[in-house]
């Protein structure tokens, strides 16, 4: 955002136009904060982490999204005024493109998707057999995990390190959750 250096560990800003994340200095993600700085152009990457335990799921609806692993992200693209659902791949992340009319009916039932920040905070989701995780992050997490998978991505499966790497990075995202 500005030519303040910053460490490894840092905020991020979203422009909401050109759909894209910008690395902020801690007095940038401040400026922000209030929204009004930027008309809407900018919006800071909240920093909160929520376990979603009364999310309900079924293998029906996942399937229904398109998505053929088993780890997805949605988030609410306030310009197009709707959800979009992505899944990371060795390619990066990759956009379902089908109908999610199933996913607006699960937050329409749901207190804590409702409250979901636009274009910033993302769902995640984790299924587990036929049971899903599902955690509300800051959408900088999701990019994250993105690149775990296509930084160690290996063969059809994946392999063996990078569902370590995934399993270690939901570690993560629980304690977070939990504090
Ligand atoms: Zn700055």
């Amino acid at each position: 955002m500005c030519a303040v250096p910053i460490g490894p560990e840092h905020s991020h800003l979203a422009d909401i136009q050109d759909h894209r994340l910008l690395c902020a200095c801690r007095a940038c993600y401040l400026l922000f904060t209030d929204g009004g700085a930027s008309r809407g152009h900018y919006r800071v990457v909240p920093e909160s982490y929520r376990y979603n335990a009364d999310f309900a799921l079924s293998p029906a609806q996942w399937d229904a999204m398109g998505i053929p692993v088993n780890l997805a992200f949605l988030f609410y693209q306030s310009d197009q005024g709707r959800y979009v659902a992505f899944y990371p791949s060795p390619g990066g992340a990759t956009e379902s493109l089908l109908d999610l009319a199933g996913w607006n009916e699960v937050v329409a039932g749901d207190p804590l998707l409702q409250g979901l920040v636009p274009d910033v905070e993302a769902v995640l989701l984790r299924r587990l057999d036929d049971t899903f995780e599902c955690h509300l992050v800051p959408i900088d997490a999701c990019y994250e995990l993105v690149g775990i998978v296509r930084q160690y991505w290996e063969g059809f499966a994946g392999g063996e390190d990078v569902w370590r790497r995934i399993d270690a990075f939901f570690a993560g995202v629980q304690e977070r959750s939990r504090g």
